[in-house]
């Protein structure tokens, strides 16, 4: 299996790539940001308790989205492998991940971090806010404070996965396709 994190701030252009990289190399794409806005939107239980973190840009608490994720991964027995957009965020979600792949004999094969400076990331997120009807993509003080979450809370992850040699960060500035080529030079090299 070949299994990927894609990584980096808010804004970076995990999503963008992901749509790429899932027809190129036939994984299933797993961004917990967009499950948790679905349960959102049909108002589910887990919805709901998320809903509230979403709005001030914190993060879901870890036994809510790893359970959450859990159950996203073993609905896909047939997968190949798979993309992790948005997930994990945390030192404790990382480790469960590891734990649950390892339990299906397999593990992440590489975290690719999109590199984008924060003033970059701030104006990219406030132009999606115009179309994607995102709450949280539309009032710079909480785009910030993703930002702060993602540097306090996330950045770990990277050092978590380096240990084992598994971490890569790629500039994450320019055309898309330029972008995309740069992820596929460093998936083709894991
Ligand atoms: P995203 O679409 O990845 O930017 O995520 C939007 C929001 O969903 C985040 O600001 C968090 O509130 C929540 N979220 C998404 N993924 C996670 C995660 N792995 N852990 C905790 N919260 C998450």
């Amino acid at each position: 299996m070949t299994n990927l994190i894609l990584f980096g701030p808010p804004g970076s252009g995990k999503g963008t790539q992901a749509a790429g990289l899932i027809d190129k190399y036939q994984l299933v794409h797993i961004s917990t940001g967009d499950l948790f806005r679905y349960e959102m939107g049909n108002n589910t239980p887990l919805g709901l308790k998320a809903k509230a973190y979403m709005a001030e840009g914190r993060l879901v608490p870890d036994e809510v989205t790893i359970g959450m994720l859990r159950n996203k991964v073993e609905a896909h027995p047939e997968a190949s492998g798979f993309i992790f957009d948005g997930f994990p965020r945390t030192i404790p979600q990382a480790e469960a991940l590891d734990q649950l792949l390892a339990g299906m004999n397999t593990g992440i094969s590489g975290l690719i971090a999109l590199e984008v400076d924060e003033e970059e990331i701030v104006k990219r997120i406030l132009k999606r806010g115009e179309s994607s009807g995102r709450p949280d993509d539309n009032d710079e003080a909480i785009i910030r404070k993703r930002i702060d979450v993602y540097k306090n809370e996330t950045s770990p992850v990277f050092d978590f996965y380096a240990a084992s040699g598994k971490s890569h960060s790629i500039p994450g500035v320019g055309s898309v396709a330029d972008i995309f080529d740069r992820l596929c030079a460093t998936i083709d090299g894991l």
